[in-house]
């Protein structure tokens, strides 16, 4: 077994501190990498206090991770030792079933294997995430990191860069396409970035003004605060897309009405309790709900590469390991631009 230092929660109502636990010996089709980078996603804390299921405990958090290779097994061909590799919200999958089988492992019909708070393919052995200095993970499910991008600013990619990719790239928005980013947190700034490299005319939607300077420095075309009638009833009607990054509730009427005919809203955050969606907003317009989970590896992998290609990483502010309290304290109130990276030299 490999010895392994990180930071867990030991039950849903403690806090995270210093935890040593065994990864598994590095088998014929596995990677390990010692973990450089984790990024900090708001799902981390929304496992560890048991918001959205009952957690598995101790939970070591943690899924946009980057490091380098220092072990591979006999089989692997991908990857060799020094090389640079990410590891997303997936570990693992049934590789066999209809989805699988089309690279859509996050939709695997057997479930699949998440980076931490999840069992291994043997239902019995927890999974444990990057808030740690090393990780073991079959070969499949490692991704190629560019040299040529700031490491750190890379980490974020893996969870909220491929978030937002992915349904932009699924429903096609680019060149002649207004797209809404609603909500300007970090999933909703590589929105931003995304639909401005894709082609779409981009609008940030925020109930805050003061966001409006940094939506624009991001490439944002336009901005509309929600809060102010006037803005709202002048953007009514005029977008193909909404990209939904709110975690928080809010009035799904309201911003069906921004769409304009045959449009969708997209939702990719996840609000605790259930929205409320008035037929009359569908069907006056044959507008359409839709939702999408993280990305498929390959996928991911074009996401990697088409950040490398276009020189795209995330915005971040970096923290040293004991400071994840207060980083969680100021993400919960919205006080971050736009993802915490923990430096794991610090662990
Ligand atoms: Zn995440
Ligand atoms: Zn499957």
């Amino acid at each position: 077994m490999i010895e392994t230092k990180g930071y867990a929660a030991q039950s849903a109502d403690t806090d995270l501190a210093p935890w040593a636990f065994e990864r598994r010996e590095v088998g014929p089709h596995d990677v390990q990498f010692d973990i450089l980078f984790c990024g900090v996603c708001h799902s981390d804390l929304h496992q560890i206090k048991n918001d959205w299921f009952p957690g598995i405990f101790p939970m070591v958090p943690g899924h946009e991770i980057v490091g380098r290779v220092v072990k591979v097994g006999d089989h692997v061909k991908k990857f060799k030792v020094g090389d640079l590799a990410g590891t997303g919200c997936l570990v693992d999958s049934c590789q066999v079933c209809e989805n699988c089988k089309k690279d859509l492992e996050q939709y695997c019909l057997e479930g699949s294997t998440g980076t931490y708070n999840s069992l291994e393919r043997d239902g019995k052995t927890p999974t444990y995430g990057g808030y740690s200095n090393t990780i073991v993970v079959r070969e499949e499910f490692v991704l190629h990191v560019s040299d040529k991008l700031n490491l750190a600013a890379v980490a974020p990619l893996l969870c909220a860069g491929i978030t937002t990719y992915s349904p932009l790239r699924h429903w096609k928005v680019g060149k002649g396409h207004k797209l809404a980013v609603l909500g300007l947190g970090g999933l909703g700034h590589m929105a931003v970035k995304f639909g401005v490299a894709f082609g779409a005319e981009v609008t940030v939607l925020s109930t805050s003004p003061k966001k409006e300077e940094d939506a624009r420095k991001l490439g944002a075309h336009n901005f509309v605060v929600t809060t102010d009638e006037a803005q709202v009833k002048a953007a009514m009607g005029t977008f193909d897309f909404i990209l939904d990054t709110v975690s928080a509730e809010h009035d799904f009427k309201m911003y069906l009405s921004l769409l304009r005919t045959d449009g969708t809203m997209i939702c990719v955050g996840v609000p605790s309790k259930p929205a409320e969606i008035p037929a009359f907003s569908l069907l006056g317009g044959r507008k359409s709900v839709a939702g999408s989970g993280i990305g498929g590896i390959a996928e991911t992998q074009e996401m990697l590469d088409f950040c490398a290609a276009h020189n795209i990483v995330s915005e971040i502010e970096m923290i040293d390991m004991k400071d994840i309290h207060t980083a969680y304290e100021r993400m919960e109130k919205g006080d971050v631009r736009y993802r915490f990276v923990i430096d794991m030299a610090t662990l």
